[in-house]
């Protein structure tokens, strides 16, 4: 029998590789040949032991493309399929990672159009080894679908680089959905076409942010950072203005006033990760506007918050935690159809034996997206 080897994180700070067996596939299940697979901060942060939910020993990996080389006989009826209603052998499939939600919590049965709310939902990339077939995340060669996933068939010919960046697309749309408002964007009520934007934090989310801002109609995008590679980076995924959270405070705030009519920005995004992005987001913001946050997936502890600043700002505050499943078909709309150079997002590719390299590149300098191609 052959085997597949896989990354596992065994507990913080400790990762191996690992040989599994090739799982017999039940009819309504399928395997996945992982062709990409995106490190993400929040895997470091549960090798940091900054992630208390992580059910280790696990193998990481949520932002994975690949090509189905088993496809069960009824999968095809089980799975949630976009883009064409069969699977079989040798298509080129996006997977949403977080496809199980457990459809009986008081989330699930109120708010099945919110499924990140379950709080006992299975997520590829997260998912302990101990649960049979253990091949549950894309730091492996193969992975293994349960009957429930759901499915994003590729569009033709879309390049690696771009389809890999799916699942941080999906992040990164849904955070700028998080500012729509039904009714009338010119009456300045939540985002829409001609609004400005300021995105706090140019890593591989923020970077997607801005794509989807340009892509939806945004008329100005203001990216910040403190590394000078990403702020670059932001310019080339179509951010107008670039601020150095390095400068002081007030000389950032000023800047900003300035090409917003001294009100501030519309909506502001904060997708840094840094809880003092999220104080800064909220000085940023122009009174009557929205404050989305989608950078803390991980919890690097709190700040002092002056309620008041809330209060008098009439300012909407919202959370995004993830997104439903069937934002990956957006997604992929926004990098095929783009005209910025999303590809460049991909910085590095190490192979399967170079992965943990791969991990210690993530946020330095001239580092956006680092892949392993197994
Ligand atoms: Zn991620
Ligand atoms: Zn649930």
């Amino acid at each position: 029998m052959s085997k597949v080897r896989g990354w596992v994180m065994l507990e913080p700070g400790k990762m191996e590789m690992q040989k599994f067996d090739l799982p017999k596939i039940p009819e309504d299940s399928a395997l996945l040949k992982v062709e990409a697979c995106g490190l993400c901060g929040s895997d470091l942060h549960a090798f940091r032991g900054r992630m208390k939910t992580a059910p280790f020993p696990l193998i990481p990996g949520h932002e994975f493309i690949g090509t189905l080389v088993e496809v069960g006989k009824t999968a095809s009826e089980k799975m949630a399929i976009v883009g064409g209603g069969t699977i079989k052998e040798g298509d080129r499939v996006a997977i949403a990672p977080s496809s199980l939600a457990c459809g009986r919590c008081w989330f699930c049965l109120h708010m099945p159009h919110r499924p990140s709310l379950c709080t006992t939902r299975t997520i590829y990339g997260f998912n302990s080894i101990k649960n049979p077939p253990s091949i549950w995340g894309g730091y492996a060669e193969y992975i293994y679908l349960h009957p429930k996933t759901w499915v994003f068939k590729l569009p033709e010919g879309i390049s690696m680089e771009k389809a890999v960046q799916t699942e941080p697309m999906a992040t990164g749309l849904r955070a700028v959905e998080r500012a729509y408002q039904p009714g009338e964007p010119f009456a300045g009520q939540g985002y829409g076409v001609g609004s400005r934007a300021m995105v706090l934090g140019a890593g591989p989310i923020g970077l997607m942010v801005i794509l989807a801002l340009r892509f939806s109609g945004a008329k100005l995008v203001i990216a910040q950072d403190l590394i000078e590679s990403r702020l670059t980076m932001a310019k080339r995924m179509g951010a107008d203005i670039t601020v150095n959270a390095k400068l002081p405070l007030e000389q950032r705030i000023k800047q900003v006033q300035e090409i917003t009519d001294g009100v501030g920005p519309d909506v502001v995004i904060e997708a840094a990760g840094v809880p003092q992005a999220f104080k800064e987001s909220l000085t940023f913001v122009r009174r009557g506007g929205k404050l989305v946050e989608v950078g803390h997936y991980t919890d690097p502890g709190p700040i002092d918050i002056n309620p008041w600043v809330v209060c008098n700002k009439d300012v909407d505050l919202h959370g995004s935690w993830a997104y439903p499943a069937i934002i990956f078909k957006d997604a992929l709309t926004v990098l095929a159809k783009t005209p910025y150079p999303v590809e460049e997002v991909v910085t590095h590719k190490v192979s399967m034996d170079d992965l943990p390299k791969g991990m210690d590149l993530l946020g330095k300098e001239g580092v956006g997206k680092v892949v392993v191609t197994p």
